[in-house]
């Protein structure tokens, strides 16, 4: 019987013990939580009653209508068993990818975390002489020796890095920068907002395209407390530009007895020419250089855990380590365990260029890369798929995360053309399909950049691309 009065319709709703003992569901009953069905089966049932009410809802019988919330319910309850926070094929290319999760752990450093997170650890002991131990002490050993610095400290994330160097060093006073280094690193962190919010005040010297330590100099007086450096990071000013160097500034700082400090964003351990990349000063140059503080990220160069890094002179770290607002932002064990695992690879540089995924992946060559991009070419090409075509490209990837923005890093990909959807259908499929394939598209391609893809992913990069584009033929 087909009604298509809505109100008669909405009658012909099932009620929820009724769906519940329908023989369909008895499997999914036995696998979730019974109230996770009736919840679901309840929200189904809304829906239903809503769209039949909007006149959405075609009229249907009610066999049919079962059958619809029946088949409704057992892909809702499938959708909560996904976790929400899943493994992602990054394809794009992007080394240090932040919405993808930025560094991936080396295997001592998975180890590290296994280890902590399975059995308790002595996080706070001191298991010789039985007191209270500090979290940071193994790390700051590590980065005393890393660096060349006098004293460190970690925290949540660079931004609460700075956060607490500008607070702990220069609140209520001045604290002098670059106009030209005044930047938004992304997610909305603004290095003159992170200032505010420290309590100190910003003096903008200079033009966007040249300041002189002659600038700093000038700006100085009584109220300044900080001369502050600051990595431009995602962008270069190329052309008729002047920065003023870490060493000039500490020059100026000298002179006018102020500290200077260094947010590098992205500092890296190693010579990153060694990679294959463009110089940038590593962290122990500008230790070197004289800068009293210098602040840096876990997960980007370096390619440990999330973390703020902050190296310096030992007065101003120990001021730091007594700031209430270091117990608000400090790491938990797991990021111990990894950065401690992360650091010791640095010890021995070829150790840290093999073992460490992030220097791994950006010193891969197309030499490297071309068999792997081949390899998926063909197995692509097997497949017999006459509504697209696949090419093998040579394009240049990224290093991401704000590092090196201009540095090139020539790569291998395959190009997907397909012919029957659109590019940006083909991209939405991968993203969504499982594991999830996340690629960049280009002039209604889709690249997927084999520099990023992990070498234990290739075979299942080839068959959530095959399942996908086989359902879409
Ligand atoms: C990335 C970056 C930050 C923020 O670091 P997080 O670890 O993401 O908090 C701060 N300053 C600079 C210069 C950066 O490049």
């Amino acid at each position: 019987m087909v009604n298509s009065k809505p109100v008669n319709y909405l009658r012909q709703l099932p009620a929820v013990d009724e769906i519940m003992r329908s023989p369909e569901l008895q499997k999914i009953l036995e696998q979730n939580p019974r109230n996770l069905v009736v919840n679901t089966i309840r929200q189904v049932l809304e829906k239903k009653r809503r769209n039949i009410l909007a006149g959405q809802e075609k009229p249907a019988s009610q066999k049919e209508l079962k059958e619809k919330i029946i088949a409704e319910v057992l892909v809702q309850v499938e959708k909560h068993n996904i976790p929400g926070l899943r493994r992602v094929i990054n394809a794009t290319g992007v080394v240090i990818h932040t919405n993808l999760g930025r560094a991936l752990l080396s295997k001592s450093a998975l180890q590290a975390v296994g280890m902590v997170a399975s059995g308790y650890s002595n996080l706070e002991l001191n298991l010789d002489t039985g007191k209270r131990g500090s979290r940071y002490a193994p790390l700051e050993d590590l980065l005393v020796e890393l660096t060349g610095a006098e004293a460190a400290l970690v925290v949540n994330n660079n931004a609460s890095a700075v956060l607490l160097a500008l607070g702990t060093l220069a609140r209520n006073k001045e604290v002098i920068v670059s106009r030209g280094q005044l930047v938004e690193i992304g997610g909305s962190f603004r290095i003159p907002d992170v200032m505010g919010q420290s309590g100190a005040r910003l003096v903008e010297v200079g033009t966007t395209n040249k300041t002189y330590p002659d600038d700093y100099r000038r700006a100085v007086n009584e109220n300044t407390a900080l001369l502050l450096n600051v990595h431009t990071s995602n962008y270069r000013i190329v052309g008729f530009t002047r920065e003023t160097s870490v060493k000039e500034l500490v020059e100026v700082g000298k002179e006018k007895g102020i500290p200077v400090m260094s947010d590098l964003g992205s500092g890296s351990l190693v010579d990153l020419r060694d990679l294959g990349l463009p110089y940038e000063p590593t962290v122990k140059e500008t230790v070197a250089a004289g800068a009293d503080i210098v602040t840096f990220s876990g997960d980007k160069l370096l390619g440990g855990p999330q973390a703020g890094i902050i190296v310096g002179k030992r007065n101003f770290i120990e001021k730091m380590k007594k700031n209430p607002l270091t117990r608000a932002i400090r790491i938990d064990k797991f990021t111990v365990a990894a950065l401690e695992a992360t650091l010791r690879e640095y010890r021995d540089p070829s150790s840290a260029l093999a073992n460490i995924p992030t220097l791994r992946m950006l010193a891969a060559t197309l030499k490297d890369l071309y068999p792997r991009a081949k390899k998926l070419l063909d197995m692509l090409n097997e497949l017999s798929l006459p509504h697209v075509e696949f090419n093998l490209v040579e394009t240049v990837s990224r290093v991401g995360g704000g590092a090196l923005p201009t540095a090139e890093l020539p790569s291998c990909t395959v190009e997907i053309i397909p012919k029957n959807m659109e590019v940006s259908e083909l991209a939405s499929r991968l993203r969504k399909g499982n594991p999830a394939v996340i690629g960049r598209i280009q002039d209604d391609r889709l690249l997927l950049d084999i520099r990023t893809v992990q070498e234990n992913e290739d075979e299942q990069l080839f068959k959530a691309i095959a399942k996908i584009l086989r359902d879409a033929g």
